[in-house]
């Protein structure tokens, strides 16, 4: 039984199987948050990152976690916020599953997401936090081995947004 949890953190800090990065297109780091992760992993993150070939939006690639309390490091890049007509939602929705789908096969059991593409790609708050709510609930359904989800708000606004998608879920 998977146990999924809105918590407000900073997500470099947490002793997780896996935090996930919101990370660009390159992933050869950022701002926000792909800029805490490298800060917080150290030069050996970027080498590695640099070994993958970039990631297409909407999947997500696997490393270690360097020197993160986690152990390992699922980037995925989330869509930036054009309008909605751009496949918005769907792209988003796939950063939840296949970041799920790799912890899982890396037999992973604990995970934690940020609020991918809520910061500089501008997706509106509270459709994000209803997709990913709803994406981590199906795939905990099917998917018990995975005991523990955190999402992690950086600010107050996301975490009570995110409470609620919880509560209403
Ligand atoms: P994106 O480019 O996908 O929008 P950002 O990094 O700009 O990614 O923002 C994504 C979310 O991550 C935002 O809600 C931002 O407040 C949050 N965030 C930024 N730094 C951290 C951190 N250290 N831990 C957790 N969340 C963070």
């Amino acid at each position: 039984m998977t146990n999924i949890e809105v918590i407000q953190a900073d997500i470099t800090t947490l002793s997780v199987d896996a935090i996930v990065n919101a990370a660009n297109n390159s992933l050869l780091g950022g701002g926000g948050v792909d800029g805490a992760i490298h800060r917080a992993a150290g030069p050996d993150l970027l080498a590695e990152c640099k070994t993958l070939g970039g990631c297409s939006t909407g999947d997500a690639k696997i490393t270690a976690g360097y020197n993160l309390p986690a152990k390992h490091v699922i980037h995925t890049v989330g869509p930036i916020w054009q309008g909605g007509n751009n496949n918005e939602a769907k792209l988003l929705a796939a950063c939840y599953r296949n970041s799920l789908q790799l912890a899982v096969a890396n037999n992973l059991t604990s995970i934690a997401f940020p609020a991918i593409s809520c910061g500089v790609y501008a997706f509106p708050v509270d459709q994000a936090a209803e997709i990913a709510v709803a994406e981590i609930s199906q795939f905990a359904a099917s998917n018990p081995q995975l005991e523990k989800i955190y999402l992690v708000a950086f600010g107050d606004e996301m975490k009570s947004v995110l409470e609620n998608k919880i509560k209403n879920d």
